[in-house]
């Protein structure tokens, strides 16, 4: 599909940046509750599973304790597979089934601290080993039930993170869409400018197509706002037939939209821009009425900012609207 239809994937795990601040927060339930577990199994001369217990702790606050002072956690997040296990299975060898109810806490653990076919593999290699300790010291009357209950909690937490991530997929969405036209919104513009920039600085040409509907106040008075809505709707979709898969429609505001062009020198960018001028003029958009638009054609030029760079389409496009409007002007003289 068409970018100019389509959004760019948006970041695809939406619990990365809350990592640091879930582990943090996990690693100081680990200690208060799991601290005097330790103690108690102590007290009554269980030491292994006390031990085992105090190793789970150490690796948690040490990790926790990292991010407090703002440093990088020494322990990779997926290791603490290993005391947890280690853990669980002296607990189960001890204390029977309530070893297995640590299981289901680490898994959703896994899924918030891990990027998820980490988490996945972890969880799946918990159950494998916590499932072999249970049927030996348990058998298969418990096991069957635990294996199955733990498995089904590792496909429930997937089911939603799939709701998570669909839904921060919409909210970027949202927050990048001008809602009456679905082109992309000014502020996703200046990002995706800047990326076109850096870019150009290795050597890729981009031109800018600044578009602006003729006469539109004139539109609204006459004919309503709604018509008005309905004429700038109806522009976005002439641009996006003739726009290119790469190219990517932004509103700039009001009845102004900004074409961005990737790979396309200044010279090709004025073809394109006669062609939608053309386009436009020939659609009818309006009941009885032409819509015409005029358009300045801005090839990126070496040491631009993106303010420059608009700011000069902008003032072609002002000198296509100086010449008698419904027609293309580009930034430079000799590109045209
Ligand atoms: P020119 O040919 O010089 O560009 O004249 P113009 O009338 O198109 O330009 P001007 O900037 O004077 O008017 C733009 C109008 O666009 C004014 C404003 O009310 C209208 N407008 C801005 N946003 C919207 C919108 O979302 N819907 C509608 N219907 N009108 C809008
Ligand atoms: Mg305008
Ligand atoms: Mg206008």
């Amino acid at each position: 599909m068409s970018e100019v239809e389509d959004h760019p994937a948006s970041d695809d795990d939406p619990l990365v940046r809350e990592r640091e601040r879930v582990m943090y927060a996990l690693s100081i339930l680990a200690v208060v509750f799991l601290l005097p577990f330790a103690v108690h199994d102590f007290l009554r001369g269980r030491n292994a599973l006390a031990s085992a217990i105090v190793c789970v702790v150490v690796s948690f606050a040490v990790d926790g304790g990292a991010i407090r002072l703002r440093r990088k956690p020494p322990i990779p997040y997926a290791l603490l597979l290993v005391p947890i296990t280690g853990a669980i299975t002296v607990s189960l060898a001890t204390q029977g089934v309530i070893g297995a109810f640590w299981c289901y806490p680490t898994v959703l653990f896994f899924f918030f601290v891990l990027a998820r076919p980490v988490a996945n593999l972890c969880s799946l290699a918990l159950l494998l080993v916590a499932t072999v300790i249970v049927q030996r010291f348990l058998g298969a009357h418990v096991t069957i039930r635990f294996s199955v209950s733990l498995l089904l909690t590792i496909l429930i937490v997937n089911v939603i993170q799939n709701i998570i991530r669909e839904l921060q997929r919409r909210l970027v969405d949202q927050a990048i869409t001008d809602p009456l036209t679905g082109a992309f919104n000014r502020r996703h513009m200046e990002a995706r400018l800047a990326d076109a920039l850096e870019l150009g600085r290795r050597g890729t040409p981009a031109s800018l197509l600044l578009i602006d509907i003729d006469h539109f106040k004139r539109i609204n008075d006459e004919r309503g706002h709604e018509a008005g809505d309905k004429v700038l709707q109806g522009v976005v979709a002439v641009v996006r037939k003739r726009a290119r898969k790469v190219d990517v429609l932004f509103r700039m505001g009001g009845e102004e939209f900004v074409l961005l062009l990737p790979g396309t020198v200044e010279s090709a960018g004025v073809g394109m821009a006669e062609a939608i001028r053309q386009s436009i003029a020939e659609t009818a958009l309006l009941d009885g009425a032409a819509v015409t638009v005029s358009i300045g054609i801005g090839g990126l030029q070496a040491d631009d900012s993106v303010e420059q760079w608009i700011k000069e389409t902008d003032a072609a496009m002002y000198a296509a609207k100086q010449a008698g409007r419904n027609r293309v002007a580009p930034r430079s003289r000799d590109a045209g």
